[in-house]
């Protein structure tokens, strides 16, 4: 079964296209680039090639995972990192991400409680009671490898998640869940570490 997953669709400006990396393609690309992970490996695809390479995946896998189908178009800088580094540019989104979820309000909760700004889905005894530092915060001081390593951590944390209570992590309701239990699994790797 394949394990790939559409990451993102970006665009760029049509004097600075892309090239496509399908094997034997090599294209200009600058509309619809899709970034593809596939057994751990980021390519960067032209629209045309991801239908043909990733035509089969299913709706979960072929959503990008962060933005839109519309693709944003990219800043210089942010070319020059999907160029350079994917791997850093995709962690980049998903910082973003993170932090925008962390200040999202949370969806109205299924049962009639108030509605108010507390977080009604944290309540769980095996948590521990009260982070020294808010998540974004905390994510924010890591260095850029410690956040990498987290990041490792966290995908790991979301799969878990994932298979273990049968839910979408990446639904605003579990973000939180799943960034506290990464960030305790990373605190507790540094303790074994040290
Ligand atoms: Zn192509």
């Amino acid at each position: 079964m394949s394990t790939a997953r559409l990451l993102t669709v970006v665009e760029v400006s049509e004097e600075k296209k892309v090239l496509c990396q399908a094997e034997g393609c090599g294209r200009g690309v600058f509309k619809r680039i899709h970034v593809v992970e596939d057994q751990g490996r980021l390519t960067t695809l032209g629209e045309s090639c991801f239908h043909r390479l990733y035509g089969h995946l299913d709706v979960d896998a072929a959503t990008p995972q962060y933005g839109s189908w519309g693709g944003r178009r990219l800043t210089d800088a942010e070319r020059q990192m999907l160029l350079e580094n994917t791997r850093q540019f995709i962690e980049q989104l998903e910082a973003e991400r993170l932090h925008q979820l962390e200040f999202e309000p949370r969806p109205v909760p299924a049962k009639g409680s108030t509605a108010g700004p507390q977080r009604s889905l944290k309540k769980r005894g095996d948590e521990p009671a009260k982070p020294r530092m808010g998540f974004c915060q905390w994510l924010e001081q890591l260095t850029p490898n410690q956040r990498q390593a987290f990041m490792i951590v966290r995908l790991e944390a979301r799969e878990a998640f994932r298979s273990k209570y049968g839910v979408d992590p990446d639904l605003p309701g579990y973000v939180g869940m799943v960034n506290q239990s990464a960030r305790a699994e990373y605190e507790n790797n540094l303790k074994v570490a040290s």
